[in-house]
């Protein structure tokens, strides 16, 4: 078996490794290893054609390849290495080795200062929401047709039906019109958005494509295409009504309905898992429940937004340099973050007291949607910040900033209250 050493092993090429990467290298890691089981760097970004990326990290709007590209310069420049074609079987979180299988060498054994998660998410799929009827041709999930459509020119349907509002249905429904399909509708089960209300506005308003909340797909008709399918809408328990049952014909149906972060590996690695989240629980450095391991982006939460991925990814690197330079702040006192009211999640799910005077981002979403609300986060039964957000969306990541020196107590709970 072919071995070698870094200082940082990170696991995955995305914005979350390459951001990664980049923030060990500045922070002093001598040889920091991305490894990709694609063959090129950029992950879901490659085939994020569409503009939105980077608003808020770079101030301007990227296309996804950009915001991919300006972190793979950046990469390239601070002499970061690559494997590429690697696909990554195991994490040993003990003695810090990563095992893959690539091109170039076979069976590779990678020996690490530190290693940092950072695998993505995958889509969920037909089966996992069990939608009756027959398995003709013609389904999809929104990601796999975007990969099809914008890597490999090929167009999925004509006729396109939509389940699910979240970004990448709404993105493919802009996408599909402009390729000149007929997007019939883009049907919610929810009775609220999923996705971005600019991606709505964006994507669906101006290109006139209905949206049907408190909707789903009740039944797919067609033997070996699609030939339609049968929507209805739903009652408070999510259960649809038999007589409001509608057919739409069409030859495509195409499934936005939800991400599963990549955790095989993570779980492997013997890594605590959020029930919530279904990705590795962290404190403010990233670092997961083994020292040493970190983890970013979407393998721990599915972010809406691609800048909060780097702003995350930038602390995992950071700290997995400062890890294999056993240079880590000191581990005083540990607190949880707690949910409060109308807080689904919170990440990071832990906080290191350090006894250092240092700033902590704490990001969330809530349960369901609300407007005029105060974020407010307390500990020791005090409250330690607010701030006034005009609505809140669980489609719409939440921030706050507190300081680590204000948390007296044994947690520190973070609330939306009217
Ligand atoms: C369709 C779509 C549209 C989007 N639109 C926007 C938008 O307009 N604006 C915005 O800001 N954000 C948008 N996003 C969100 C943004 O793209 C994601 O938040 C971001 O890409 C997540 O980065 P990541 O690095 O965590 O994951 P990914 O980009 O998925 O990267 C993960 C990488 O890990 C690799 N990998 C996984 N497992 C292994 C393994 N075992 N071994 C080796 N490599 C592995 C994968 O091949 C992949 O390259 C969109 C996302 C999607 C899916």
């Amino acid at each position: 078996m072919y071995e070698t050493k870094c200082d940082v092993a990170i696991i995955g090429g995305g914005p979350a490794g390459l951001s990664a990467a980049v923030a060990a290298k500045k922070e002093g890691a001598e040889k920091v290893l991305i490894i990709e089981r694609d063959v090129k760097l950029g992950g879901i970004l490659q085939q994020c054609i569409h503009p939105g990326f980077g608003l808020t990290y770079f101030n301007k709007e990227l296309t996804g390849p950009e915001y991919a590209g300006a972190f793979k310069e950046e990469a390239k420049k601070l002499s970061v290495d690559a494997l590429l074609d690697a696909m990554v079987l195991s994490v040993d979180g003990e003695e810090k080795t990563v095992t893959c299988v690539c091109s170039e060498y076979g069976v590779t054994k990678i020996h690490a200062g530190s290693i940092v998660l950072a695998m993505g998410c995958r889509e969920r799929t037909r089966a996992q929401i069990q939608i009756p009827g027959t398995r003709p041709a013609g389904v999809y999930t929104a990601g796999a047709a975007q990969r099809l459509i914008n890597r490999q020119n090929i167009v999925v349907g004509k006729d396109i039906v939509i389940l699910g509002s979240g970004d990448i249905g709404m993105i493919m429904a802009r996408r599909m019109t402009l390729e000149g399909c007929k997007v019939h509708a883009v049907v919610e089960i929810m009775d609220y958005l999923a996705g971005l209300t600019r991606n709505k506005v964006q994507c669906l308003d101006d290109f006139g494509i209905p949206l049907k909340l408190s909707h789903t797909v009740t039944r797919i008709k067609g033997n070996e295409r699609v030939e339609g399918v049968y929507i209805a809408e739903v009652d408070e328990n999510k259960k649809p009504i038999p007589e409001t049952e509608e057919f739409i014909p069409c030859d495509t149906l195409l499934l936005s309905v939800g991400l599963i972060p990549e955790n095989e590996i993570t779980r492997g690695a013997e890594i605590e898992i959020s029930p919530v989240t279904n990705g590795p629980t962290v404190n403010q450095y990233m670092e997961t429940s083994k020292e040493g391991i970190f983890a970013c982006g979407n393998v721990v939460h599915v972010n809406d937004l691609v800048d909060n991925v780097t702003v995350e990814s930038e602390k995992a690197g950071k700290y997995a340099a400062k890890y294999a330079k056993g240079e880590m702040p000191s581990r005083n006192r540990t607190v949880p973050s707690v949910c409060g009211n109308n807080v689904r999640y919170i990440c990071p799910q832990t906080i290191n007291i350090s006894g250092e005077d240092e700033k902590i981002s704490l990001y969330f979403r809530v349960m369901a949607p609300d407007t005029g609300v105060f974020l407010t986060a307390s500990s020791a039964g005090k409250e330690i910040y607010r701030k006034k957000e005009l609505r809140v969306n669980p489609g719409e990541m939440c921030h706050v900033v507190i300081n680590a020196a204000d948390i007296t107590g044994d947690d520190v709970t973070i609330s939306v209250v009217k």
